[in-house]
């Protein structure tokens, strides 16, 4: 049997408590909320989630607060059979947290990074011989941007692929673009980074990222599916599936998680892509993001 791929996930790790209220608080008063779930979130855990259900091989890297969450989190990661020895726990830290307060089908969301703000160049250095196993190191925009750019280097110097999904959308330095081979930006991401209105061709702007080094990019369309254009020239756009959206937190992660799974199983881009696809619009099915995330058989389940 073929050795599963091996994928290395650098990022944040959160847990999201969810408040269902009628309508959401004004300023200075406070309103009598009907539930309140708590689901473990963060990209970086919802893409190992995601990396893990499809059969890679996981190791995650990042950091938990020395509370309750923190060992929840690490608790429900290990039992999807993820490596979570490099996922350090910081004394008088606090886990990260995503407050969501739901109401009349809106949202409104508060981010305390926590102990995701936490993770430096040093935890790299340490967690090198983890880095040095991977097929594909799989990078996001949640942990501290000094971090992802050495963690980056790092990678490129070991000669690993590495993928990065540029969310939260941020801008980037060119250093940190020369080192990525796939770069997984959704549209407003693309245009933010490539510095260029909407009315550019989606095509222009991705030309614009590989102009900056990138060897590959993928932009996500959600329900119109997925855009391609490499450094060789290739390019195409792959339709999404048309399924019944129950819920579509987490449909970017499954994606960067199923484009990473098969580029570290060898697919070429088109195929990565292709098989991301159906990744996602499986994950866009079902309530919760790691919840949502399909297994392997799902997925090829789906294909048949
Ligand atoms: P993000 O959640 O990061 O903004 P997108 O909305 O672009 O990312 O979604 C990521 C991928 O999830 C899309 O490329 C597509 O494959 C899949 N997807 C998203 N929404 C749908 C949908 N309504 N139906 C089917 N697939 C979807």
């Amino acid at each position: 049997m073929n050795k599963p791929p091996q994928v290395v996930v650098i990022g944040s790790l959160n847990m999201d408590i969810v408040v269902e209220a009628d309508r959401p608080p004004l300023m200075g008063e406070t309103v009598h909320g009907n539930q309140v779930h708590f689901i473990p979130g963060g990209k970086g855990a919802n893409q190992a989630v995601a990396s893990a259900r499809l059969g890679a091989k996981t190791t995650m890297i990042g950091a938990v607060g020395s509370d309750a969450f923190g060992a929840g989190l690490l608790q429900a990661l290990g039992q999807e059979g993820i490596d979570v020895g490099a996922v350090k726990t910081i004394e008088g830290s606090h886990t990260g947290v995503a407050s969501i307060v739901l109401s009349q089908g809106d949202n409104q969301i508060i981010v305390v990074a926590g102990a995701n703000g936490q993770v430096t160049v040093a935890d790299i250095d340490q967690s090198e011989d983890k880095i040095a196993q991977a097929d594909v190191v799989l990078l996001q925009l949640e942990i501290p941007l000094q971090t992802v750019i050495y963690a980056a280097a790092k990678a490129k110097q070991l000669g690993k692929t590495v993928v990065l999904n540029p969310a939260p959308a941020r801008e980037l330095p060119d250093e940190l673009l020369q080192n990525v081979d796939v770069l997984i930006p959704n549209e407003s991401e693309l245009y933010l980074l490539a510095k260029v209105g909407a009315e550019v061709e989606l095509e222009k702007a991705m030309d614009m990222l590989l102009q900056k080094g990138v060897a590959t990019v993928v932009t996500t369309l959600g329900s119109k599916g997925a855009a391609y254009l490499t450094a060789a020239g290739e390019s195409g756009l792959v339709n999404s599936h048309p399924v019944q959206v129950v819920d579509t937190t987490g449909a970017g992660d499954s994606f960067n998680a199923g484009f990473s799974y098969a580029l570290a199983g060898g697919a070429p881009v088109e195929a990565a892509v292709s098989f991301a696809t159906k990744v996602a619009a499986l994950a866009v099915t079902k309530l919760g993001a790691q919840a949502g995330m399909p297994t392997l058989a799902q997925v090829e389940e789906f294909i048949a």
